[in-house]
């Protein structure tokens, strides 16, 4: 398998308002969309549909008719399904608001994203094999921490920090086994706990082979060792940015895995490359609603960078 993303997996339930409500303020929603989401099932679906990319997803839906569809929505996609289980209760939900300024609100109840500590066997096989191994903090971080120490010797780890709170729990075991660290700059500052970028990137880089920071619409930076590049944003009329960095990082996974190097051998000529592929196909998922649904094909995003 090339890509192998072990991660979240949800029913996203989206409303379109015309501002996010202040606590306390109750606002009328124009329209109701059910759609597949969750950060690992969205970030496989990218690097699917990148192409050329085998992706198998690891993680686990509820019991419920939810669960169902969202394993449906993955197979349609062309996603490998071996490794999702299937918990008894309910499957991780997510509940969006997004506003006339492309902005959002996200509440995510973990659902079956919380049963599991520990890779079973086939989940296991499959992260021990893969080429890349893409991860975020939407399930137990021993998760992330066991999948990490089942990849093989030549296997990335590609850590999206994601959300960040449950980062500083296990900071130093998460990035002793990190190759790629990709965050945006909110990220960045919360695991570092400083309030200016410059300081967070000096304080990351040096701790992972590479250090990505997303910055939305005014692109992203890369860190690797002494060199640094920033990668610009693709321009865009965004209409919903939910799923963007989720696009990035699967493009960004797919293309790392396409390269057939091993982590040992990273350079920044590679990561500028799977940096610029991210950005592409998220520039085009900002300008469609939604978190899947949105993310574009390979055709659409050979034809903005070519
Ligand atoms: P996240 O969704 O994790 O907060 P960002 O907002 O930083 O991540 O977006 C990830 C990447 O998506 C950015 O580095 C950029 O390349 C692209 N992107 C995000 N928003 C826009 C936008 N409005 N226009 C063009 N590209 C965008």
């Amino acid at each position: 398998m090339s890509v192998v993303v072990v991660g979240s997996i949800n029913q996203d339930v989206v409303t379109r308002v015309r501002r996010i409500p202040a606590p306390g303020e109750t606002v009328l929603a124009s329209s109701l969309v059910r759609t597949g989401g969750g950060k690992g099932a969205n970030q496989a679906v990218a690097a699917r549909r990148a192409g050329g990319a085998s992706v198998a997803f690891v993680g686990a839906v509820g019991t419920d008719p939810e669960g169902e569809n969202l394993r449906d929505a993955l197979v349609a996609d062309g996603v490998d399904v071996s490794g999702l289980s299937q918990v008894e209760g309910p499957s991780g939900m997510a509940f969006i608001s997004v506003d006339d300024t492309a902005d959002n609100t996200i509440v995510v109840v973990p659902g079956a994203n919380a049963a599991a500590t520990a890779l079973t066997p086939v989940q296991r096989s499959l992260v021990s094999t893969a080429r890349v191994v893409l991860t975020q903090l939407e399930i137990p971080v021993a998760l992330v921490q066991d999948a990490a120490t089942a990849r093989g010797a030549q296997t990335w780890h590609l850590l999206n920090a994601a959300p960040s709170a449950p980062f500083h729990s296990a900071r130093a075991a998460l990035l002793a086994s990190v190759d790629v660290l990709i965050v945006n700059e909110h990220e960045a500052l919360d695991i570092t706990d400083v309030d200016d970028l410059e300081a967070a990137v000096t304080a990351l880089a040096p701790l992972v082979r590479a250090l990505v920071v997303t910055l939305g619409r005014r692109g992203s930076l890369v860190v690797c060792g002494e060199e640094r590049a920033d990668i610009a944003a693709f321009a865009a009329d965004a209409v919903d940015t939910t799923g963007a960095g989720d696009t990035f990082c699967g493009m960004f996974a797919a293309a790392l895995a396409a390269s057939g190097r091993a982590p040992q051998s990273v350079d920044m000529s590679l990561l500028k490359v799977a940096a610029r592929a991210g950005a592409a196909a998220a520039a085009i998922a900002v300008t469609r609603p939604g978190a899947q649904d949105a993310v574009p094909s390979a055709a659409e995003v050979a034809a903005l960078t070519e």
